[in-house]
């Protein structure tokens, strides 16, 4: 009988491939990553280079719920972490607005006139929610509301993953 292949191709090379085909190799298989993207690796994690800087598409840190994730990153770096609060904000027509948004906030910063048809909004979506869900736009709207969407979600998402929330 043939040996069974050891062989393995990893799709992308964002975290989630990455760390497969690092595991992957850890454990004998011989693996090939193919990426699409002809200059960088890391998917929407990555930090790209402008005018000799480096950027991440996004302030990137190193989060997750899960210990065993936490103490994988923790044995792959074990000296470079460095701990920093986490806030990240959306500057939007003058003001700031806490990111995940925070119902309150938002409202509040939006100003009597827009949050009341954020609210009405919110509230149609409700009762009338998008069925099935088949997006990430019919995801928020459901939850926040159409307006909400419109305003921020669409635009920062778009821009941050470069792909149509529909
Ligand atoms: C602005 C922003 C901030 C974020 N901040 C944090 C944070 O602070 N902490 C955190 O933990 N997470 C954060 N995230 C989320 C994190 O970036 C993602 O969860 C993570 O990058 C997902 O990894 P992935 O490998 O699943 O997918 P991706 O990162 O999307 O990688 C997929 C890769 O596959 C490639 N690919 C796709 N199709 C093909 C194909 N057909 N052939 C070959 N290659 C292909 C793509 O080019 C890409 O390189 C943030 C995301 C954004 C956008």
């Amino acid at each position: 009988m043939a040996t069974p292949s050891r062989r393995l191709v990893v799709i992308g090379a964002g975290p989630a491939g990455l760390t497969a085909a690092f595991e992957a190799q850890r454990s004998g298989f011989d693996v090939i990553v193919l990426e699409k993207d002809p200059v960088y690796v890391g998917g929407i994690s990555r930090t790209v280079r402008h005018q000799g800087n480096r950027f991440d598409i996004g302030g990137h840190r190193f989060f997750s719920k899960s210990g065993e994730i936490m103490r994988w990153w923790k044995e792959r770096l074990p000296d470079d972490f460095i701990q920093v609060r986490r806030m990240s904000r959306i500057y939007y027509h003058g003001k700031f607005f806490d990111y995940p948004l925070k119902p309150w906030n938002a409202l509040h910063n939006l100003g009597l006139l827009t949050s009341t048809a954020c609210v009405l909004s919110y509230v149609w979506a409700q009762l009338l929610p998008r069925k099935p869900e088949r997006s990430f736009e019919d995801w928020v709207s459901n939850r926040f509301g159409r307006r909400l969407f419109n305003i921020f979600f669409k635009t920062y998402t778009e821009k941050v993953w470069g792909l149509p929330c529909s």
